[in-house]
């Protein structure tokens, strides 16, 4: 019989910013609690759940590199190095609800987590285990979305924001802007919508990956988005 959830395995991606709410600390511990106790009832639907975290929320190479002196190599592997701290804390934290939960970054720190290896990752999911991917593409000039289009196990990219979707103008900004709930890869390219950077949403595009991105601080946004229930916009080609 067909299961009740649309997809099988998903790809999570949560920003950095995300993770901080509207908190001033850089990580607000209700949000990444909240996210593990969504993701471990998806899990017990048997949907297995890979994510890609940010590192906005500390540090966001581009902005530090050219100010400060700092070449942008220098500076996005910082930014780098912020997302493993991310993925550390979402981890303890799924484990502290029993969540099983293995860290692989792309590149090597091996007494802090598992490197990247596909075959691995694919290999936890059927296990039931969830799967977090830090230190983005391992590559200074890339951003987190890229990685989540990389890593994009199957078929799916759930993109986790501060917003509720993709608007015809800035929201926070314009209270007259639009939630704009279908989107086509070219819409997104072509109207220069902030939603991913070129490169990541390219990929997708190529690849026929749709995109949903949906805004992590309502209750249950997750799960909608994992069980394929309607929810903020969806890209698609
Ligand atoms: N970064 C990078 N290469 C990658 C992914 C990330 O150099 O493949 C660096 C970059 O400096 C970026 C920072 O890590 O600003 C944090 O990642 P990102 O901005 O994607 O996080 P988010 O916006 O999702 O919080």
């Amino acid at each position: 019989s067909k299961p009740p959830y649309k997809w099988q395995r998903v790809l999570l991606k949560v920003s950095g910013e995300a993770l901080a709410g509207d908190n001033t600390q850089t990580i607000d511990p209700k949000i990444t609690m909240s996210i593990a106790r969504e993701v471990a009832s998806v899990t017990r639907l048997g949907v297995e759940v890979a994510i890609v975290v940010g590192g906005g929320n500390i540090f966001r190479g581009a902005s530090w590199a050219g100010s400060s002196g700092l070449d942008r190599s220098s500076a996005d592997y910082i930014g780098m190095l912020a997302t493993v701290m991310n993925a550390i804390f979402l981890q303890a934290t799924m484990e502290s609800i029993g969540i099983p939960t293995r860290v692989q970054t792309a590149f090597r720190m091996s007494e802090v987590a598992e490197p990247y290896i596909r075959r691995r990752a694919v290999r936890h999911l059927e296990k039931g285990r969830v799967v977090i991917f830090a230190a983005g593409t391992g590559n200074p000039f890339f951003t987190t979305d890229t990685a989540a289009a990389l890593r994009c196990a199957e078929k799916v990219v759930l993109k986790a924001t501060n917003v509720d979707g993709v608007f015809d103008d800035d929201p926070r900004v314009n209270p007259n802007a639009r939630l704009l709930e279908l989107l086509s890869y070219q819409d997104v390219t072509s109207k220069d919508l902030s939603v991913m950077d070129m490169t990541a949403i390219t990929l997708c595009q190529e690849n026929n990956i749709p995109v949903v991105v949906f805004n992590l601080n309502k209750t249950g946004n997750i799960s909608k988005a994992i069980v394929g229930d309607k929810v903020g916009t969806l890209i698609s080609g």
